[in-house]
């Protein structure tokens, strides 16, 4: 049992290193500072990895936000005034408990360490790096503190923020004084987060510097549960829309005493990663505590009046809160997939597997891929030139690659998610007999007129 237990651990680390090789290997992702032997918790995007990212975050804004009339965009400042995170309860309550090891010195979140079952340590946290004893758990606030201005004062203190949250409680006087919108009403931002997290772990799963995309909805407390039921049904189409395995994400209802002191109701979404069921995002019932916190604290009011029953109330709150990060690598582990459809480059005629993404094509971060079959023939080269200009104009991220052998740009592609390949051949030109497309996943080939490639693909990407 503990031998297949450890396969399926090693199974697991496996695939996740695969992933992280693959997104190095072809510029998604690489590690924060790696010339410098890195800094923990830290990513920084490529060019793929950043196009991909930028597609969902597109998609995601059409969703909550183009499409919907009820919706204020916002890009508020990440550094905010200190009263933002005492209104909010950050200065006194984010914070996790953290253990140390009395042996090694590392340090941990306790709350992710079990305690030991069995033999004389039964009933103790034991350290996973080195076995040691580890000591009585303190918290530690996660925020990342800094100073603003050139004189280091209490008044001087300020923090990189936590969560976008609070960006847009600080503005929501200003979305009514400059749109006077009636409730329900939302404001949507898309934004760095900060989280000076005790063990960043598992890649872009727990960084310390993170994408958000969370939303502000606005309601007046007799109708919250409409729109959280709303957002909960939002919440999935979204998860449908960037592709991701819909039989993989699971609901976690947060039973009373667990959730965080905001909220009265909480459910997780969670996700089958492949180092276990976690959260990927959440979808919270804030109540009225942020809005009167910062009515408290800034003497500011922040009711809201109803003109039509006359009442004055503070709104209430349901946000549904988005890791983008965490959306990069859910779609990252779903479409990683290896294959028997490999190439044969040894010459003892061992076929290596194929690595590739399966990536949906409107996330893509290439969509069409364009190839002369020969570099050397300038004829094909032209012909392939043309293709790829008449492509770009309709249809963007249209990739121009005429780098090695035919095989071995199919075999790029694939691996970032490439979903179709266009080559020019003899036929193309001699025949006019088209062009031919290739499918990234089944790997078939069909002819495609010139004149009928455009609608051809599109239809394919877009449909
Ligand atoms: P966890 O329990 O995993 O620490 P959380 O409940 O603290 O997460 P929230 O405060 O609800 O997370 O943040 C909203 C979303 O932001 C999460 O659902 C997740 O997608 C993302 N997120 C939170 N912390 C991190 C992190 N350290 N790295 C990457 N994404 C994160």
């Amino acid at each position: 049992m503990l031998l297949m237990k450890k396969e399926k651990k090693n199974e697991e680390s496996e695939v996740m290193e695969s992933i992280i090789s693959l997104c190095k290997r072809r510029g998604f992702i690489f590690q924060g500072s790696e010339i410098y032997g890195g800094l923990a918790g830290t990513w920084d995007y490529g060019p793929y990895g950043l196009a991909l990212k930028n597609n969902i975050k597109a998609i995601w804004w059409k969703r909550f936000v183009l499409d919907r009339d009820d919706m204020y965009g916002m890009d508020a400042a990440i550094l905010m005034n200190q009263k933002t995170w005492q209104a909010s309860g950050h200065v006194d309550g984010f914070a996790d408990p953290l253990v140390e090891c009395k042996k090694c010195k590392s340090r941990f979140r306790a709350d992710q360490i079990p305690l030991e079952k069995e033999g004389k340590l039964a009933g103790f946290q034991i350290c996973p790096d080195c076995g040691g004893h580890l000591g009585a758990s303190r918290k530690f606030n996660m925020m990342f503190k800094t100073t603003v201005g050139a004189v280091e004062s209490e008044e001087s203190i300020s923090y990189l923020r936590p969560e976008t949250a609070q960006g847009m409680f600080v503005n929501f006087k200003n979305i009514i004084d400059s749109f006077h919108p009636k409730l329900p009403f939302g404001m949507a931002q898309i934004g760095k987060a900060f989280r000076n997290e005790i063990a960043p772990r598992d890649f872009l799963f727990r960084a310390r510097e993170f994408e958000q995309m969370e939303i502000e909805y606005f309601v007046n407390p007799k109708n919250w549960k409409k729109s959280f039921e709303d957002f909960q049904k939002e919440m999935h189409a979204f998860i449908k829309d960037v592709g991701l395995d819909v039989k993989k994400v699971h609901e976690l209802e947060i039973p009373d005493g667990e959730r965080a002191h905001y909220s009265k109701r909480t459910i997780d979404f969670e996700y089958d990663w492949p180092f276990g069921r976690k959260e990927l995002y959440g979808l919270a019932y804030r109540t009225d505590f942020d809005l009167s916190a910062h009515a408290n604290l800034s003497k500011v009011s922040l009711e809201y009046s109803d003109e039509e029953t006359k009442e004055k109330f503070i709104p209430h709150v349901i946000e549904p809160s988005f890791g983008l990060d965490r959306t990069v690598l859910a779609i990252l582990c779903d479409a990683y997939t290896e294959d028997e459809m490999g190439i044969d480059e040894s010459k003892e005629g061992k076929k290596e597997k194929r690595k590739y993404l399966r990536l949906a094509p409107t996330i893509a971060p290439v969509k069409i891929a364009v190839f002369p079959l020969l570099r050397n023939k300038s004829a094909l080269v032209e012909k392939a030139r043309e293709i790829y200009k008449i492509l770009k104009k309709t249809i963007p991220a249209v990739k121009f690659d005429d780098n090695g052998n035919i095989g071995k740009r199919y075999r790029r592609q694939d691996e970032i998610g490439t979903p179709f390949c266009v080559t020019i051949d003899f036929d193309t030109i001699e025949k006019n007999a088209g062009v031919t497309v290739r499918d990234r996943d089944s790997g078939k080939q069909e002819r495609v007129k010139e004149d009928e490639l455009v609608k051809y693909i599109s239809e394919k990407i877009y449909n």
